[in-house]
This record gives C-alpha cells, structure tokens and sequence, in this order.
C-alpha cells in the first residue's frame, strides 16, 4: 500500500497538517520537540493499534480541544481508499467513509511497521517485551491467533487461582486435571504457531542484518521454549509434552500459586556472530538487530498477505554508521518509508524521496 495523503487535525502540537508523501522514502526532520514523533503516531495509529508510545487516546487530542482528527487516503489492492479516526470521549473509524465497530477494523487494512527508540526494549528489555513482539506481529498475519491467546490468558489464571484455592480447599485437586488438559492443548497451539513465526523471521531478519551491517556480520534468532522443550520435539508430540511437563511442575505449582510452565516463560534469543545481543552487542548492533526485525516483520507480511506495509522509522538515524545509514535510505524501496530525523544532513545521501520539515507542529516546506 501506499499513502496518498495524510491529514491531522488538533493532533497533539499539530493544529493542522496536511502531508503529500513521496512514493518511496519520506524524512521528515527538524529540531527537538516539533512534532515529528507525533507525525509517525498518527500514522501508526491508523493500523488500528494501540500507540507505539503507550499514550492514552485522551493525550493526543492537542490541549484544550475537544477533538482530534487523523485521515489518509492510500491506494492498495488496484483503489484509492480512505481511513479515518476521530478521537473524542470514545474513537471512531471510518473506511471509505463507512463507520467501523472498532478501529480495530481497520488492522490488517491500513498495514504499517513501526520502529521507534522504545522498541530497543525488545533486545534491551526482560523476555516479555520479546513474548509481546512475536504475539502482535502473528496476530497482524492471523487473526485467530488473538482469540488464541485470550484464551491461554484466560486459562492460565484460572489455573493459577485454583492452585491458590486448593491451599486451603484441598478437595479441589481433582478438578485441576481438566485445567491441565486445557492448558497443554493451548500451549501446544501457541508454542507450534510462535516457533514457525520465528523461524521464518529468522530468515529475512538475517539477509537484512547482513545488508545493514555490509555483510560484516551475522544475525541468528530462535525460539526459547521454556522447561527444556527442545527442537527435536515433533510438534504434533508439544500437547503430551506440556501435560507432562505440568504434572512434573504440580507439587511446586501448588506450592507458589503459580504455573510454572507453559508459553509465558519463553524467550526469543538473538546473536551477533554468535555472541549475545542483549549482553555484549553494541548500541549500534542493538539498534540494527531491532530493524532487521522490524523489516524482516514487513517482509512476511508482504509474502503472507501479500501487501507492502507502510515502513515508519522514527529516530532510527543516531547510532549508525553511515553505510548503515545509506542503507536505510536506498534499500528500501518497495515500500514507502517515513523517517524522522534531527539532521537535514541524512538528506544528502538520499537517492529518490521528500524532505519535510517539521516546526512547531507544522511542515514548513518541502523539498524533492
Ligand atoms: P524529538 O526530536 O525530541 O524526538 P519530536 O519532534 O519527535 O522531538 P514530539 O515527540 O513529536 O517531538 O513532540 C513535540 C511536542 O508535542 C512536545 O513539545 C510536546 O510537549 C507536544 N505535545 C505532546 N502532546 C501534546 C498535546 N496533547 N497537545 C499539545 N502538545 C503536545
Ligand atoms: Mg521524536
């Protein structure tokens, strides 16, 4: 998909904007505090997701006004197409003018992957934010998988306050046999649906690296199943394998209140030439290896649904030398590409795109 053009009205610092964007790579720059992140979360907003910097939907609307307004119009699958999203008490969405239940409706219609400095968590941060990360990009690419893992959610603290319960309600005990079943059948699910996901991530976020990094080095990421589940387990054999490693775990279990096992101990592991990431790569490593993933992440989506995303790169410039950052500007072509920058100077060194600049909330002028 491309995008046509992108509106903003009473959008956080922007009163009201309007946005031409080039097909390919767009860099809006400026000074600090002008509104150039803001820009990147609107548009990301309308992918229907939450915003990438944790805001609550009241935060966007600019101080003292009562509403906010964010509409693009994109061409994707051979039509111009129109989203909008109006935030007042309550958000609504509209598709080509046809209001949406939810703006969740339009996941999977309007496709974009962001990076943006919070995304370092994924390598910098404990397992969950890795957990997280996988969980959103399967559910982008299959939706069941979100009714899948509500479920384990659901299953998963039912269990934990039955084992709370048994404590002192010892008859109880016969009914966690069926918890178990439950849990093992969904674990199973998630672990074979997670595992897949990764192993073909794995391979463009590899090829990727490698151009980032100028074939200097190499990127390998896996699936860490927890509780010793290893890959010469068959995935058909993952059900039998979680009823027993729950069973192993009951006595223990019982005694915390906790289950032990299951999908939400895992981890997702990355090397650099073989070395830990997240222990001994560098800030510039770091940062690659979570664009790697962030572009091996719209690859999929282009091979499995088909689409090119829109690629929203916010602050991704700092910390990469400048054959990383050539890279960035003239490797990505297929898509259209927003990035945000302080220094016009990144200009220099791009081959086909537009320049913004952003000040006090407003794009002052434009350069091709
Ligand atoms: P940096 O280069 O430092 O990342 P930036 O250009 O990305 O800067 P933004 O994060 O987009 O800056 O924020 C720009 C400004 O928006 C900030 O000064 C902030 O105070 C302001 N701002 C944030 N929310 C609102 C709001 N709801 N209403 C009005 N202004 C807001
Ligand atoms: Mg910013």
């Amino acid at each position: 998909m491309k995008i046509n053009a992108l509106n903003l009205t009473n959008f956080r610092n922007i009163a009201s904007l309007e946005l031409q964007p080039a097909e390919h790579v767009n860099i809006i720059y400026g000074d600090n505090a002008q509104g150039k992140t803001n820009l990147i979360e609107a548009l990301w907003l309308l992918t229907g997701a939450k915003s990438f910097r944790g805001a609550k939907d009241a935060e966007l609307l600019q101080f003292g006004s009562g509403f906010a307004k964010v509409s693009a119009s994109f061409f994707k699958e051979g039509r111009d197409q129109t989203a909008e999203i109006l935030f007042t008490a309550k958000k609504q969405a509209q598709l080509n003018e046809i209001a949406l239940p939810s703006v969740t409706g339009l996941a999977g219609i309007f496709c974009a992957v962001v990076f943006s400095p919070s995304h370092l968590s994924l390598i910098q941060d404990g397992p969950s934010a890795r957990r997280r990360f996988a969980d959103t990009c399967i559910c982008q690419i299959s939706p069941k998988f979100i009714a899948l893992m509500s479920d384990y959610n659901r299953t998963l603290l039912q269990r934990n306050s039955l084992l709370k319960d048994i404590s002192y309600s010892s008859y109880l005990l016969d009914t966690l046999d069926v918890w178990d079943d439950r849990l093992a059948c969904l674990s199973a699910l998630i672990v074979k649906n997670r595992k897949q996901y990764i192993q073909r991530l794995a391979v463009h976020a590899g090829e990727i690296y490698s151009g980032i990094s100028s074939k200097k080095e190499t990127l390998q990421m896996r699936y860490l199943a927890a509780g010793g589940l290893t890959d010469d387990v068959p995935d058909g054999q993952y059900k039998e394998w979680f009823l027993q490693a729950l069973g192993q775990a009951r006595a223990e279990d019982l005694k915390t209140g906790c289950t032990s096992v299951g999908p939400h101990r895992d981890d997702i592991d990355f090397e650099i030439n073989g070395m830990n990431v997240r222990s001994f790569g560098s800030q510039g490593q770091q940062r690659s290896s979570v664009l790697a993933l962030k572009l091996a992440e719209s690859r999929l989506i282009r091979e499995l649904l088909h689409d090119e995303p829109v690629i929203l790169l916010d602050d991704v410039m700092s910390e990469l030398d400048k054959s990383r950052q050539d890279y960035l500007l003239n490797h990505l072509s297929e898509n259209q590409v927003f990035i945000t920058c302080c220094d016009k100077g990144y200009f220099d060194a791009l081959q086909n795109g537009k320049a913004f600049h952003m000040v006090k909330g407003r794009l002052q002028n434009e350069e091709c």
